[in-house]
């Protein structure tokens, strides 16, 4: 091998910071209170309080290596945290605050956590599981919500005390930046611990022209949680391109996102499918209420994006929604649904299903479709299997060695989805396994259901899962939300389907919900339908259409 001769440059974290000081100073960085009031202030800003903290952390005794947790919202003060703490060579650790404290008292021992930041207004949740966390040191406490109490060290005291200058230290790019755990959907939460370089990369990838597009003239709005798959990587993406950031706090209504995103004239925007459906419904009601026209991209992911919430912000309010699919192993982005090619010129079914699609990898991502038995399935558009990935901001292994059975023999991470790929390359997710249903020896896509059961004018939200059945082992339940003031019957809604599916696939029965049950990341909670309704079948046997 004839060796290149270029510099080995790390990609860190900090040289993010320097550039944002350096390039844009004059960015700003907005953030909402839990008063609606609105904090702003510059990168510059941002730059030196960062500084701040970390003298402040050095000084509490924080090492390299060291885990940091963080129990807050969308916020600048916790934007600090997830740059000063990795650029000082310690891991931010961010926990999930709409998580049992069971849950959150699991993980954060597992991590080893040695300091807490806490929002004031979340300090009675971590009240609940500090005393499962030997490990932890130091609780500070962001004051959103009134001061710090005894015992604990206030934020701005601490940053007050220190100098705004810090020689951020020269850092190998591959030491850990951030420990997420998986929102343990299907299984125990796992944690997944990102490189400075796998970061770096990531934002690179995603800020490019057919990903996100991000630069430096967006007002970028993460609506997506910064505790949930560090927020898609947004604040990294902002950082790196100068972009204006607008951090929404604990308001996620859809009238307060709304009205934050008209105010601040948001371009880029990202949320869970939850979050949309409901923004979708308020414009559908008021139109003309919000000025949304600086919005470019809205981007939706963390579950199936029905095609009928793209189709209704494209065609009813002439907003752009991008589909992306991702896991928390993946940083997380890892594909994007954008149109390409010969689908430009297509009829406007073909674009629709391709931005309907989980989209075709990033760059650097690579995917292959494989079944149980691990053999390579064609992409075909049809052949269903396991999404198997590689790339180089997908985790090589959990935070502490669980889960190797999520590798292939050749060094592959088995998503859990199932999945088709068709010649373009686009992704379409059936299902997650676990949530497939297992029909006497057929398998049945809950997503195709239920994108199916959201297009119908009168239904909000639809969650498809199994129900036990004496003959097939699993049939097809519905959970169904209807918009305010829509009526519509379960024969109304199986006619609806029966034009699109086999007679085998459709539902044996519906149940009403006022809302589908949501994870701690707002995604469609399964198991709890699962262990609500799961019998429902075997309990009323005339409502079992299969037999
Ligand atoms: P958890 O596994 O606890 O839900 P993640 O947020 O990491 O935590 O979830 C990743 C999973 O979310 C993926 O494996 C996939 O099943 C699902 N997912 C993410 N994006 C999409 C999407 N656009 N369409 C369908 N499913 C998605």
């Amino acid at each position: 091998m004839l060796p290149g001769r270029m510099m080995d440059f790390p990609l860190t974290l900090s040289h993010l910071m320097e550039r944002a000081r350096t390039f844009y100073p004059r960015s700003e960085i907005v953030s909402r209170n839990p008063d609606k009031s609105l904090h702003r202030y510059t990168y510059a800003d941002f730059y030196a309080r960062t500084c701040r903290l970390a003298n402040a952390l050095t000084r509490l005794g924080v090492k390299a290596g060291d885990r940091v947790a963080t129990l807050s919202w969308n916020h600048y003060r916790h934007l600090e945290v997830y740059y000063g703490v990795p650029c000082m060579g310690a891991v931010v650790h961010t926990l999930n605050l709409r998580l049992h404290p069971n849950d959150l008292g699991y993980i954060a021992r597992h991590a080893e956590d040695s300091v807490v930041v806490v929002d004031r207004s979340l300090l009675p949740l971590f009240e609940k599981f500090k005393d499962a966390v030997p490990s932890i040191r130091h609780v500070i406490v962001v004051p959103d919500a009134g001061p710090a109490p005894e015992g604990t060290l206030d934020y701005e005291a601490l940053l007050a005390a220190e100098s705004p200058d810090f020689d951020f230290p020269q850092l190998d790019e591959n030491s850990a930046s951030m420990l997420c755990y998986t929102s343990g959907t299907t299984g125990n939460p796992k944690g997944v611990l990102y490189s400075h370089r796998s970061t770096v990369l990531h934002a690179l990838a995603c800020c490019m022209t057919d990903v996100t597009g991000m630069r430096e003239a967006d007002a970028v709005m993460p609506v997506v949680p910064m505790f949930h798959a560090a927020a898609w990587g947004l604040a990294f993406d902002a950082v790196l391109t100068g972009a204006k950031l607008v951090l929404p706090g604990p308001h996620l209504d859809p009238p307060s996102l709304l009205d934050l995103m008209a105010a601040e004239k948001v371009t880029l925007a990202g949320g869970v499918p939850t979050i949309w459906i409901g923004i979708l419904a308020l414009l559908d009601q008021a139109p003309n209420k919000w000025d949304l026209s600086s919005m470019r991209s809205m981007l939706i992911g963390g579950s199936a994006a029905p095609p009928s919430l793209i189709e209704g912000f494209q065609q009813r309010h002439g907003l752009e929604v991008v589909h992306a699919w991702g896991m928390t192993e993946m940083s997380p982005v890892g594909t994007m649904a954008k149109v390409k090619g010969p689908l430009r010129q297509a009829a406007h079914e073909a674009k629709s299903s391709a931005r309907a699609s989980q989209g075709f990898a990033l760059p650097f991502v690579e995917t292959r479709v494989a079944s149980d038995d691990g053999t390579l399935l064609p992409w075909d558009g049809e052949t269903m299997g396991e999404l198997e990935v590689r790339g180089p901001w997908v985790a090589s292994s959990y935070f502490s060695d669980e889960g190797a059975d999520r590798y292939t023999k050749d060094g592959w991470f088995k998503t859990g989805d199932v999945v088709t790929i068709d010649s373009h390359g686009y992704v379409r997710i059936c299902d997650r396994s676990k949530d497939v249903i297992k029909s006497g020896g057929e398998w049945i896509s809950s997503v195709a259901l239920e994108n199916a059961l959201m297009a119908h004018p009168a239904v909000l939200e639809a969650a498809v899962f199994a129900g036990k059945h004496p003959k097939w082992d699993e049939r097809p339940l519905a959970a169904v939300a209807l918009k305010e003031g829509q009526q519509v019957t379960k024969e109304e809604l199986t006619a609806h389907l029966a034009g699109q599916f086999a007679k085998m696939w459709l539902p044996d029965d519906y149940v009403f919900v006022p809302q589908v049950p949501r994870t701690s990341t707002g995604k469609f909670l399964k198991t709890k339908l699962r262990e609500d309704y799961g019998d429902h079948l075997l309990k009323n046997p005339k409502a079992d259409a299969a037999t």
